[in-house]
């Protein structure tokens, strides 16, 4: 059985790291669906998705380290166009997609594992795509 949703996920900062963990969870939960896998995966070229500890310091620590590795306006030919090509560079750092099993109705995370949506051009309105497979 495969069961979709989409997740409507507003940023509210033009960089901004959004934990959807529970969010995804819930439909996981909604899904019926025990054992299997959940595919979350986002439609935008400037977002990107991550799994890894909700830190404060941590959070600050990881936008830090990708303003550092693409900092904005550094010269990029697509600003000519759109001015948001760090942004678009620091996505490709992340990965649009994130596959976790699921087991017992419930996606399975490590105590210290999050999921979090990082915005690299907002304030947006974003979407989420959920697809929860298994049975
Ligand atoms: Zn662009």
């Amino acid at each position: 059985m495969v069961y979709s949703a989409s997740l409507n996920v507003r940023s509210t900062k033009n960089r901004d790291m959004i934990d959807i963990t529970g969010d995804v969870a819930e439909v996981v939960g909604s899904s019926g669906i025990a054992d299997g896998l959940v595919l979350v995966f986002t439609t935008h070229t400037t977002t990107g998705l991550y799994i890894n500890e909700h830190e404060g310091g941590l959070v600050d620590d990881v936008e830090s380290v990708l303003s550092k590795l693409v900092p904005p306006r550094a010269g990029y030919r697509h600003d000519r166009v759109d001015d948001n090509a760090a942004g678009h560079i620091q996505s490709i750092l992340m990965s649009p997609s994130l596959v976790i099993p699921v087991e017992g109705g419930r996606p399975v995370l490590g105590t210290w594992q999050a999921l979090f949506l990082a915005e690299r051009d907002g304030p947006r309105s974003r979407t989420v795509k959920i697809k929860v497979m298994g049975e």
